[in-house]
């Protein structure tokens, strides 16, 4: 076999593609080579900043004639070099934890394989995989048997798709009116998806949160009567299961109490607060899951599950069907339920339930549980270290806290936050200032599993004396 036009084979140059009829030794060095690179830049993470001080400047053209193999390792050093360090202790400023090995190394195999989600028959095993996955996830989070999921590169790509399937209950003439009921807090994703379907500029309704950071009650009940006299119709409630801020969980029970008595479709958003329900000593605090008619979870973002991991819970399996299939005429029928491509929006899709799948063969549910626990146990060592005179907590009850200066104006807060944050930045602690309310505060999100109780004290100290 020659490996055609251009490419030389049977050399110690790397080829661009892997013979399929001989083991090849060169890709196999390539492959330790680049995989030593990375452990040694995992391994020294805490050497450096979260955030780098270099940026990477690599050639970004490809060169006339293709480089060769020290050079493409240096291409990859070059941009390690500048990247942001999730697993550094002080990494705490988002959603964004060190990544689980195992799904280091089926990411490495995910890209081998080269599969196809769209159809069955680019990805036999793998869609059936994905399935099963999801139904696991279903079980485990006290869905109804029947409980369908589909897979998606993000958060936000599920928030839409639910939304986008509880459309399909309103009828036709009607969706343009649409509302979508959520709290103040819910994720930007949410606007972003209204948009994206065509709904009027006021159809995200945003609506006020308790002290504790949860949808009101009240204030959604009045909505619901409200665009009931308006004749507009509420294609979906959204309670969110962990704000982007605070980490707060909305009261899924009440909520869903409300929208069954409406009749209206109940999304949770569950990006950060989901993966909860699957330890027994964790899901309290985030019951009610199951009473959504559609649950996005994020395996991405607390469990280390590489990017990107995210799934979408159906409870009626027909729904995103009825959103999303259109037929695939260039491909078999499949021998399963259904084609990935017929019942999500994505089309071409990686198998990203690999890296899922492995992750959580890796931790088993011990080790969920541990992770889970041990980011709760974390935050509240933090938190109980901050001045309880100096602070005023923005938390929920999950294993994030946003905190500013007690009495402070928004000025001062903005001010306060700015400086502390590069102050921390030198000390190597990286949090982030999100806008809350009408000022900034600063958030950490204790979901990384290198920072020790040393860092903790480290961090709250240098926090405490931030106030002058
Ligand atoms: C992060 C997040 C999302 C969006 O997820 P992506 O994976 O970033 O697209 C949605 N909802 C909440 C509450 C989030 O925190």
């Amino acid at each position: 076999m020659h490996a055609g036009p251009g490419f030389k084979s049977g050399s110690t140059d790397l080829a661009p593609f892997a013979s399929p009829d001989a083991f090849d030794p060169v890709l196999r060095d390539f492959l330790h080579q680049s995989s030593e690179l990375l452990c040694r830049w995992l391994g020294s993470s805490d050497q450096r900043t979260p955030l780098p001080t270099i940026r990477p400047a690599p050639e970004v053209n490809p060169a006339l004639h293709g480089v060769s193999m020290p050079q493409l390792l240096d291409d990859l050093q070059i941009v390690m070099d500048g990247a942001y360090q999730p697993s550094h202790p002080g990494a705490l400023a988002h959603l964004d934890p060190p990544p689980l090995t195992a799904s280091i190394a089926a990411d490495l195999i995910c890209a081998g394989l080269n599969n196809n989600l769209l159809a069955e028959e680019l990805s036999p095993g793998l869609s059936a995989l994905e399935l099963e996955l999801c139904r696991w996830f279903a079980q485990r989070l006290g869905f109804p048997d029947g409980t369908t999921g589909v897979l998606a590169s993000g958060g936000t790509l599920s928030n839409l798709m639910a939304l986008v399937a509880a459309r399909e209950r309103v009828k036709p003439e009607h969706r343009q009116r649409g509302v979508v009921l959520c709290s103040r807090d819910a994720h930007v994703s949410l606007l972003k998806a209204v948009r994206v379907m065509g709904l009027r500029d006021d159809a995200l309704q945003q609506l006020s949160v308790d002290s504790e950071g949860r949808l009101c009650l009240d204030a959604l009940e009045e909505r619901l009567v409200a665009l009931h006299h308006q004749g507009r119709p509420c294609l979906a409630v959204v309670a969110t299961a962990g704000t982007t801020v605070r980490g707060a969980v909305d009261s899924m029970d009440q909520i869903a109490g409300l929208c069954q008595r409406y009749g209206i479709w109940l999304h949770v958003d569950g990006a950060i607060g989901a993966v909860f329900g699957l330890a027994p000593s964790t899901a309290e605090l985030v019951r009610g899951l199951s009473s959504a008619d559609s649950l996005t979870v994020n395996p991405q973002k607390l469990l280390g599950i590489t990017k990107a991991s995210s799934l979408l819970l159906m409870r009626d399996p027909t729904q995103l069907r009825l959103a999303f299939s259109t037929g695939l005429p260039y491909m078999e029928a499949p021998l399963g339920e259904h084609h990935g491509g017929e019942v999500g929006l994505q089309g071409t899709r990686p198998a990203e339930v690999l890296k899922l799948w492995l992750g959580l063969r890796q931790l088993g549910e011990t080790g969920i549980e541990t992770v889970l626990r041990s980011a709760l146990d974390r935050c509240r060592q933090f938190t109980q270290r901050l001045d309880p005179h100096q602070f005023t907590l923005h938390n929920g009850s999950l294993h994030l806290v946003a905190f500013r200066p007690s009495g402070h104006s928004d000025q001062q807060s903005d001010r306060w936050s700015e400086t502390t944050r590069r102050i921390l930045i030198q000390h190597r602690f990286m949090l982030s200032r999100p806008l809350y309310g009408s000022s900034h505060c600063l958030k950490a999100v204790l979901g990384n599993p290198h920072t020790t109780s040393e860092h903790l004290d480290q961090l709250a100290s240098l926090i405490n004396q931030s106030v002058i």
